[in-house]
């Protein structure tokens, strides 16, 4: 018997008709971005591997997307799960602009057990060699599949499967723009089988500690970005706003320009959490003395955007520096 798979829609480039199957780039210009349903009808393939319903949500452009979108997919999530017991999985389509981090907020925020994988595509739906059905084909293999229960969030694009945390879009054409920078893929969705390679260790759902269902809004976090020059504009600008915390996403291994970093310590001094990061995407940042006496903490190995997601999920059960480094060791 087929496994029963869930398939929300929430828009992107994997709903996307352009005007003519040669328009590559500009196809939001057609305006026309299809629901799941009518995605699942243009790329029955799917149906080939498991019972595929379609859950039409959203059709929208990913940079759309934050945390109101995130909050009624775990809703939405809960309550496939609590309406068909049967169910092996869900695949979520969505944009890239924003997939990595949806991914990780969701994987970080899921109440349920089965494999949850999000899918895009690189090419509109209507382009000619569009991955976007192998993909979505390929993304209910992967949810279908036992091997993937208990890694957290997946994603799948161009044949490979990632792990939500470590996941980041590279490239902002090629098909292979899903990387995981410092480890590499978890593993393939091959024609003849889901292969498997290695597991993420880092604690994901629904073994975790944040629940929000309940909120309305995450804590305000923003993210400097470092450059050379930078005078803390932007750091002072952010705290005015009302930031509980900042991520500094600073030069590789790990420091601000120092007009940022004069701000970011007044930040801390003011209550506001503040992490050091790098805008380079990949690597550890390092709690040097420096750093220490500024009162800064650090992101790990998390981009900047994961950073923030992470940082303002922890903010919703706590202010205390030394828990959040707790949590940042832990997620
Ligand atoms: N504009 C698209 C988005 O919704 C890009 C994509 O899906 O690749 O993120």
């Amino acid at each position: 018997m087929k496994s029963k798979i869930a398939f929300i829609g929430t828009g992107g480039t994997i709903a996307s008709i352009g005007a003519t199957n040669l328009e590559l780039q500009d196809y939001g210009a057609n305006g026309v971005m299809l629901q799941a349903s009518e995605i699942l009808a243009k790329f029955p393939e799917a149906q080939h591997f498991a019972d595929v319903f379609a859950v039409d949500f959203k059709a929208i452009a990913s940079p759309a997307i934050s945390f109101p979108e995130w909050k009624s997919l775990v809703l939405l999530c809960d309550d496939l799960a609590a309406k068909h017991p049967d169910l092996a999985g869900i695949v979520i389509g969505h944009g890239t602009a924003t997939l990595e981090e949806t991914a990780y907020f969701l994987s970080l925020t899921l109440k349920i057990t089965i494999p949850v994988v999000l899918v895009g595509s690189q090419r509109p739906a209507s382009a000619l060699s569009t991955d976007a059905g192998l993909n979505l084909a390929n993304a209910v293999r992967v949810a279908a599949s036992p091997d993937a229960v208990g890694l957290g969030v997946l994603t799948l694009l161009n044949d490979e499967i990632h792990a939500a945390r470590d996941v980041a879009k590279t490239s902002t054409m090629r098909l292979q723009t899903f990387r995981t920078p410092d480890f590499g893929a978890l593993g393939h969705a091959d024609g003849d089988a889901i292969a498997f390679y290695r597991r993420p260790i880092r604690r994901a759902y629904p073994n975790t500690e944040f629940d929000i269902r309940t909120l309305d809004a995450l804590p305000r976090v923003d993210i400097a970005y470092s450059y050379a020059g930078a005078d803390g504009t932007a750091v002072r600008a952010f705290a005015a706003a009302g930031a509980r915390g900042i991520i500094a996403a600073g030069f590789a291994p790990g420091f601000t320009a120092p007009g940022d970093f004069t701000a970011l310590e007044a930040a801390v001094k003011q209550g506001i959490i503040v992490m050091q990061g790098t805008r380079v995407g990949s690597g550890r940042t390092h709690k040097g003395k420096r750093l220490r006496e500024a009162g800064f903490l650090i992101t790990d190995n998390l981009t900047p955007q994961k950073a923030r997601i992470l940082l303002a999920l922890a903010l919703t059960k706590t202010s205390d520096p030394a828990e959040i480094e707790r949590v940042f060791l832990e997620y």
